[in-house]
């Protein structure tokens, strides 16, 4: 009899048991499965809004990799092992029906992130084949190795001779991550990289976008200035703004590739928003001289509706005001001059904007973890301490939003649990 302990029943802690439960037929293991949570993927059954944006519809792997901002080279393995397609018939054929949304994020049909931990629940404890010990409402304290693993919790000392961290990131802590895996790794011999928060929003010094908190712009630019470095950082995406300052997928991207930048009030960044991105400044230029043509009797900021929802037009008429390029008294587009054009398309192409700060404790996935080279990406197992294996956020990796940061938890999750079961049978032999 083998036995496998997992810390964290999250996605990549509950892909991992799942897998095995099915995988090992007429296999004496036992599998301890801890979570500190009274029940199991709490993450999970909130992460996309509590629809659970459980996978993404690209299915080409190197075209997936591109949204790993860390780790890509690293998932390959697991990407082609479990790759979006495989999960998403991996959930229709345990009874989840999926959709796949415009934008190419896959939800359940249900919109409920708790359907997709049910099938994997249901799938770990309805499995003859293995046996399943839950641990919930558990914190594992601490985890030594002598010949086997030791792992302590406040109830009692269980021995294993296979063990899957799986404890997730160091974001929204309430969900029961909290890091606690890094700890565990370092004990047992790890580095862990410098730690970072991914996928915020930005506060702005400026105080206007909560005049525009809402506005929202499918296709959107945006250039972010680094400050530790000579280079800038820009993705193409929807924008909303906020209350407090500017958020959406293209901002939690760009606050993903600059994770590790520092941002305050003293260490403010500029950042750009180019608000027609698919016109070129000649094109743009163009279309305003034909629209002012046309429209020569709407006063200035009504004519610029035209090309921008309304309440921006007003922010954009009093930056142009500030900058003394248009003057106080309201004038008409006919009555525009080459400079006020001229400024008015810079301004459409790079509305500037003074960053800050990332929004506190709203940030979704951790930068950091354990380091890469430290563990075996074909297996998933530790390159330092045999028989340990990590999965998930855990490790030096993180993704997009867009449900790239599920996709590679079940994916190094699964392999994990695959690369247990064959060590399982090699050692049988
Ligand atoms: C609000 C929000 C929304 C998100 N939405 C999406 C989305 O729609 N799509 C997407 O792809 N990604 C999304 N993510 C990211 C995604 O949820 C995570 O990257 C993913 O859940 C990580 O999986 P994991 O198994 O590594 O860790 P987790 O899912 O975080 O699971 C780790 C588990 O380990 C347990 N644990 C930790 N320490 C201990 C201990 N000492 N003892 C016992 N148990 C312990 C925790 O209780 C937890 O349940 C979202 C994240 C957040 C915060």
């Amino acid at each position: 009899m083998k036995t496998i302990a997992i810390i964290g029943g999250g996605a990549a802690g509950l892909m991992a048991a799942a897998h095995l439960a099915e995988s090992a037929k007429d296999k004496n293991i036992t599998i301890h499965l801890f979570d500190k949570n009274d029940h199991l993927g709490a993450k999970v059954i909130i992460s996309g809004g509590g629809r659970c944006n459980v996978t993404t519809g690209i299915h080409d792997i190197k075209q997936l990799l591109q949204n790993y901002p860390r780790g890509a080279k690293f998932l390959m393995s697991a990407m082609y092992k479990l790759p979006p397609p495989k999960v998403m018939e991996w959930f229709e054929s345990h009874g989840i029906p999926l959709k796949t949304e415009e934008d190419l994020r896959v939800f359940p049909k249900s919109d409920n992130g708790k359907d997709i931990v049910s099938a994997l629940e249901k799938t770990i404890t309805q499995n003859p084949n293995v046996t399943i010990h839950l641990h919930l409402k558990t914190n594992v304290t601490n985890i030594t190795k002598k010949t086997g693993f030791i792992i302590t919790t406040k109830k009692e000392t269980i021995t294993a001779d296979y063990l899957l961290i799986a404890t997730g990131g160091n974001t929204y802590r309430q969900t029961g991550s909290t890091g606690d895996g890094y700890a565990f790794a370092q004990s047992l011999g790890h580095t862990i990289t410098k730690l970072a928060p991914s996928l915020s929003s930005f506060m702005t010094k400026e105080d206007y976008p909560k005049d525009l908190a809402g506005v929202s712009f499918t296709q959107t630019e945006i250039t972010l200035d680094s400050n530790s470095e000579k280079k800038s950082y820009t993705r193409k995406g929807p924008l909303v703004f906020t209350h407090r300052g500017i958020s959406g997928p293209a901002i939690f991207a760009i606050s993903s590739m600059a994770a590790y930048e520092n941002f305050s009030a003293k260490e403010p960044h500029h950042l750009t928003i180019n608000f027609l991105p698919h016109l070129t400044k000649a094109e743009l230029l163009e279309k305003l001289q034909k629209e002012a043509n046309l429209h020569g009797k709407k006063e200035f900021k009504n004519f610029l509706d035209i090309l921008l929802p309304k309440s921006l037009c007003e922010v954009m008429a009093r930056e142009l005001m500030k900058r003394k390029k248009l003057p106080s008294n309201s004038i008409h587009a006919g009555q525009m001059n080459a400079e006020l054009k001229k400024e008015t398309a810079e301004l459409i192409h790079a509305f500037p904007l003074t960053i800050t700060g990332r929004s506190p404790g709203e940030e979704f996935v951790t930068a950091g973890g354990v380091p890469l080279p430290e563990v075996d990406t074909n297996t998933m197992e530790s390159k330092i301490c045999p028989n340990l294996y990590f999965a998930g956020e855990v490790l030096d990796i993180d993704g997009f939003t867009g449900g790239f940061n599920l996709q590679a938890s079940w994916a190094t999750g699964y392999l994990a649990g695959e690369s247990m079961l064959k060590r399982l049978n090699k050692a049988e032999l």
